[in-house]
């Protein structure tokens, strides 16, 4: 009898039956109905709109959040569907992550109960999509330095600027945007039909391919007053929106782990090598097993942080450490996985370099590996060492 790489650390045990229920969901979603159809999302660089229905119909889009539609589940919940949506493609984890933890939470914290009402349950059902606006072609890593500009004109606002590699920026109804204000950073509501504004598709991605990544251009956006998100007073708004889709990747990137070490486990069981299979020769033991242990200490961490924050103690320099330590070893699971698949592995027939190769935009995004590195640094020190 053989073991799944998960169950020889007990991970189930420690899930309650909401949560394993929850997992069990997504993993059937994912399974029957989205995974037959990623190798072509991937290899054609897009991901239908219509898929928003589906995840929307389950109340994945913000279904850590209370009110308004959102199924208002725990943290842990919340990382094991992002875990099971990232087995499948990291573009699916993106679509919910940008949806629930950026735009939804940004609307649910930081809105004022028009807002809440007019975009929360039809963006929870997948009616509407939505987009966060943070990082610009100048400014990633040091979204202070943002030149995008808001300022008043009467009530009204007008923003131009440019925001650089937003996910579903193509397909999203209304974007939250950040902007510089004579007060600092504030945040904006935009619909996407808006007159001055503009999305563009990025093309030539060789990572995220299942996933729509766009630029925006506001060109003298004229909103109203009310369209300001009237909770956001400082850059400390947006980045708390990044520390909710950080908790999820926590947890994500280990989905894609698991499913490259599967598809590993079970390669290797069925190839002949030298006339044996391919999982009874020592080297193949060894990068399996050491896999394993990696996936599993993974996890651990993904679940005590999920229980940190489920009791509302969570700080970003933790979930820093989750974020880096697992996209870190995932990556590498992903790129050691296919090894053991050989000149199949670099086939989409096969997922390991599929998300490996995502994996390279989930080490950049929400914070930089370097940027996680130096704020676990600035922990241990007390020394600041970006600048
Ligand atoms: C597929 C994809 C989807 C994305 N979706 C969104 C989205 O929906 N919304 C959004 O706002 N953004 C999004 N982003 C942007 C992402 O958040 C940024 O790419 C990220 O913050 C890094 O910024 P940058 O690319 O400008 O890199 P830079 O900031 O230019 O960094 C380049 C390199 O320099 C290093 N570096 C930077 N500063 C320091 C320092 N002080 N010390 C040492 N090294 C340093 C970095 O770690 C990195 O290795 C997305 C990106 C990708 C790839």
């Amino acid at each position: 009898m053989t073991m799944k790489p998960l169950d020889l650390f007990g991970v189930d045990a420690l899930l309650g039956d909401e949560e394993r229920d929850v997992q069990a969901t997504v993993r059937r979603l994912v399974d029957d109905r989205l995974r037959p159809q990623l190798p072509e999302w991937f290899e054609s660089g897009t991901l239908p709109r219509e898929v928003a229905r589906e995840l929307g119909g389950l109340g994945l889009f913000g279904m850590h959040l209370q009110g308004y539609g959102c199924a208002g589940t725990n943290a842990v919940s919340y990382g094991l569907a992002c875990l099971e949506l990232e087995a499948g493609d990291s573009g699916l984890r993106s679509f919910v992550s940008v949806q629930g933890s950026l735009s939804m939470f940004s609307i649910h914290r930081y809105g004022s109960e028009e807002q809440k009402q007019e975009w929360l349950p039809r963006l929870a059902a997948g009616e509407a999509l939505g987009c966060f606006g943070l990082t610009e072609p100048d400014f990633g890593s040091n979204p202070a330095g943002m030149r995008t500009r808001a300022r008043r004109d009467g009530s009204d606002w007008i923003l131009d600027g440019t925001k650089m590699w937003i996910t579903n920026g193509s397909l999203a109804d209304v974007a939250t945007v950040w902007a510089q204000t004579g007060d600092g950073v504030r945040g904006f509501l935009v619909p996407t039909d808006t007159p001055g504004f503009t999305a563009n598709t990025v093309h030539g991605k060789l990572s995220m391919r299942a996933s729509v990544t766009s630029e925006l251009v506001l060109d003298g956006v004229r909103l109203p007053a009310s369209a300001q998100l009237p909770g956001a007073h400082s850059l400390g708004a947006p980045l708390s929106c990044l520390n909710e889709a950080r908790f999820g990747i926590v947890f994500g990137a280990l989905g894609a782990a698991r499913d490259s070490l599967e598809t590993a486990i079970a390669y290797a069981g069925t190839r002949e090598v030298f006339d044996r299979p391919l999982a009874g020769y020592q080297l193949t033991q060894e990068k399996l097993a050491d896999m394993t242990l990696e996936l599993g200490k993974g996890m651990l961490l993904a679940i005590q942080l999920g229980r940190i924050k489920d009791r509302g103690e969570i700080t970003p320099d933790q979930i820093s450490v989750g974020k880096l330590n697992n996209v870190r070893e995932a990556i590498a699971i992903a790129r050691e996985c296919r090894t053991i698949l050989g000149a199949n592995g670099i086939t989409l027939e096969y997922s390991p370099l599929r998300h490996a190769n995502n994996l390279e935009s989930v080490l950049t995004y929400e914070g930089t590996s370097e940027m996680h590195l130096l704020s676990i640094g600035r922990a241990l020190t007390g020394h600041a060492a970006f600048r």
